[in-house]
């Protein structure tokens, strides 16, 4: 019962998509210290009636919340940090952000007036000790600003521990993924890589916002009506690519959805929105020529309360769509959300025939 042990100890998020809640424990079985890696939410669904959030149980380390060192946050999906404004009070640890994560999960305090979290904002290749970690943060590419990995050395070896990440090698913004970082861990020597990316097992690479950023200007430019465009708000490279595309087509965009304000904001106030970008308010967008607009909207996961699916039901206050327009769903389907999305989309079909 001495000996010195690494421990990896998912409470949520290993095997099932949402609730992000890794624990990382180092020492003897009696005497362990822990590190959090992300502190998620999942989302409920027509399976769970009546239920509209999940947050993991946390039960094993609110028992051992004094050996509880610290809380990284990889980056600022609601799977990965969606409990945290839940869920930090009882932790009672530090937690670690990079800016724009940060943010966000101010704004998720804030909201809920939950005060004495000691949140850190830190650099994008941050490099700090809790206890017997090491820790280093790792740039990586995903569809949210500021992806990061992170690297665990301890006296009995190193982990790295990816968070979600794709490999982009054309993203539109925010730093390259750090190669050079991960080449060099791969030199050192890992005892585990920890990994979490959508599709791992399909062949092939990943494709390039940049592509995306064309297809869409062209798709974009093609339509005469007005244009409503759905995505994850959290993409905020996608938002950009989709208000450049707007531009490119002479249209004024429009964000209709409590989301996409917040990230939109989000997202300037941490400087990573190009300064040119600007919006009209929804109560001036209806004023201007059908050609000349596009609305950017939440609900791409036919999510019942959001801004595109009260359009698919007409009962938008600021936008009624017909015949002409157009809706694009620039996201995938995330598993679970089908039966939602292809409801949604009947909806609008009806609506634009
Ligand atoms: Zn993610």
């Amino acid at each position: 019962m001495s000996k010195k042990e690494l421990v990896f100890l998912p409470l949520g998020g290993s095997g099932e998509i949402g609730m992000n809640m890794n624990l990382y424990g180092f020492g003897t079985p009696n005497n362990r210290q822990w590190l959090m890696i992300d502190c998620g939410v999942m989302f409920g669904n027509l399976t769970t009636p009546g239920i509209d959030l999940i947050c993991p149980d946390p039960s094993y380390i609110l028992e051992e919340r004094d050996a509880l060192l610290g809380l990284l946050l990889t980056h600022g999906h609601e799977d990965h940090i969606g409990a945290v404004a839940h869920l930090a009070p009882l932790l009672g640890c530090p937690v670690y952000a990079t800016p724009f994560t940060a943010n966000l999960v101010q704004r998720k305090l804030s909201e809920r007036e939950i005060k004495g979290v000691d949140l850190n904002i830190i650099e994008m290749d941050a490099r700090f000790s809790l206890g017997p970690f090491d820790i280093e943060y790792v740039t990586l590419t995903h569809s949210i600003p500021e992806p990061s990995g992170v690297v665990l050395r301890t006296p009995l070896g190193t982990i790295f521990h990816t968070g979600d990440w794709k490999i982009d090698k054309a993203p539109t913004l925010g730093p390259d993924l750090d190669s050079a970082a991960i080449e060099k861990l791969g030199d050192d020597g890992l005892l585990a890589m920890v990994c979490d990316s959508t599709n791992v097992l399909s062949k092939g690479t990943s494709g390039s916002e940049t592509d995306v950023r064309k297809s869409l200007t062209k798709l974009i430019a093609a339509q005469k009506g007005r244009v409503a465009v759905t995505t994850f708000a959290s993409n905020v490279s996608r938002v950009v690519s989709i208000c450049e595309a707007a531009a490119a087509a002479d249209r004024s965009v429009c964000l209709l959805g409590r989301s996409m304000l917040r990230i939109v904001d989000a997202a300037r106030e941490v400087g990573l929105l190009p300064e040119h970008l600007s919006f009209v308010e929804p109560k001036d967008a209806g004023h201007l020529p059908r050609r000349h607009i596009l609305y950017l909207c939440t609900g791409s996961q036919g999510e019942s309360r959001a801004a595109l699916a009260r359009i698919a039901r007409n009962e938008h206050r600021d936008l009624t769509l017909s015949e002409d327009d157009t809706v694009i769903f620039s996201s995938k389907i995330i598993p679970g959300n089908d039966r939602e999305i292809y409801d949604l989309q009947n909806l609008l079909v009806d609506l634009l025939r």
